[in-house]
């Protein structure tokens, strides 16, 4: 349901109930795995009790979806949801930037299950039209995607769908509630590896799938089956994290654009991927779709050694995952997309050489000063 205020004051207040037994003004947090059974069976796995759905009713707010389920992980979202929504004979359209996870998922799990799928170039929307076979049930994107942040055009997939009775998946990670709502775009499930901007702080770990009530239903009840669901506290913690995430999230995006335009300048980088740039080959089909801004990751190449670069950054961090308050910088290569064999990471255009950032909301200043004393 459209929700009319802004996102500030639904981060804050959608969900967050209170305290009535005390009157405190946030939400208790109920550990209970046992409940009383009278009038309705609350039970965690069940997806029902009042921590997951406090948390679930922000994010649908954020996201103008009408219901949601949370999981223990971003991987418990997208695999419980395809799972739930096909079976063996069906066929899936992905496009081929995918999050090195669910590219590697999608690889050894689909085809013993029966799932057959195709991977096809996102950059013009009619190949996923040209991939539909009679079989086809569902069409999966990701944008912005990792690590090139290559832009899929949402509202022109989304339609295409549409015509063809298909069921859209979007995965929403890279963009945040904050700056993208698919839904409103016309897809219909929307995941989220809260462990990133929703999460905010690199200390926790779960996923968000959100979307009507009658697909939240079908995916609910098989998620019960598959039993991925995620306890009070960390639900709670989400909860606190989402309170925030407007302001984290306008500050990364204000971040990562200073950033993109000062690698842009430096001679030692190569090509810098951010599609706030105007030479993005995805940036007005961004500029479209990322109403709240184009988001805190960016990638570039680097000219010089990788390695000797990363060893020299002091404030900024080399980790895994993304979305935290704090810079951090991997190499795909040695991280998200390691899994995959060199081949295939040159068909996608991932070099040796690239490297991802994923911005936080320190002082952009001290961050250029950092990468400037390491190059
Ligand atoms: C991290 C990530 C995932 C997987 O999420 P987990 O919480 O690690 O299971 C999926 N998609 C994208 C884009 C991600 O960045």
């Amino acid at each position: 349901m459209k929700n009319t205020q802004s996102k500030r004051t639904i981060s804050v207040h959608a969900g967050s109930a209170g305290d009535p037994q005390y009157g405190g003004i946030v939400n208790p947090i109920y550990p209970a795995s046992a409940y009383n059974y009278d009038t309705e069976v609350l039970y965690p796995r069940y997806y029902n009790t009042p921590n997951q759905k406090a948390t679930v009713e922000k994010i649908s707010a954020l996201e103008n979806a009408e219901d949601g389920l949370m999981f223990s992980s971003g991987m418990a979202a997208i695999m419980t949801s395809m799972f739930a929504l096909l079976k063996a004979g069906d066929h899936i359209i992905f496009q081929n930037d995918l999050y090195g996870g669910t590219h590697h998922a999608a690889l050894t799990e689909l085809n013993r299950y029966g799932i057959e799928y195709d991977m096809v170039d996102a950059a013009d929307p009619a190949n996923f039209e040209q991939a539909i076979r009679k079989e086809t049930k569902l069409i999966y994107i990701e944008t912005p995607s990792n690590p090139l942040l290559k832009i899929t055009d949402i509202a022109a997939v989304a339609k295409i769908a549409k015509k063809h009775k298909l069921i859209t998946m979007i995965d929403n990670t890279f963009a945040s509630p904050v700056n993208q709502n698919p839904i409103d775009l016309g897809i219909d499930v929307v995941t989220h590896s809260g462990t990133k901007y929703i999460g905010g702080h690199s200390d926790l770990v779960c996923g968000v799938m959100v979307s009507s009530k009658k697909l939240t239903a079908k995916i609910k009840a098989s998620a019960q089956h598959f039993g991925g669901s995620l306890d009070a506290n960390t639900s709670y913690m989400v909860e606190r994290s989402l309170k925030t995430i407007v302001l984290r999230v306008q500050q990364q995006n204000k971040n990562a654009m200073v950033l993109a335009r000062f690698l842009e300048n430096e001679p030692a980088i190569g090509k810098v991927n951010y599609p706030g740039l105007k030479n993005h080959p995805g940036h007005s089909i961004a500029k479209k779709q990322m109403k709240g801004g184009f988001g805190g990751m960016l990638s570039f190449e680097l000219k010089g050694n990788p390695d000797a670069f990363l060893k020299r950054l002091k404030l900024i961090k080399k980790a895994v995952s993304l979305g935290g308050v704090e810079t951090t910088i991997s190499s795909p290569m040695e991280t998200s997309h390691a899994k995959l064999t060199p081949a295939e990471r040159a068909t996608l255009g991932i070099s040796d050489k690239l490297l991802r950032l994923s911005v936080g909301i320190e002082e952009a200043e001290d961050l250029m000063r950092d990468i400037r004393q390491a190059l």
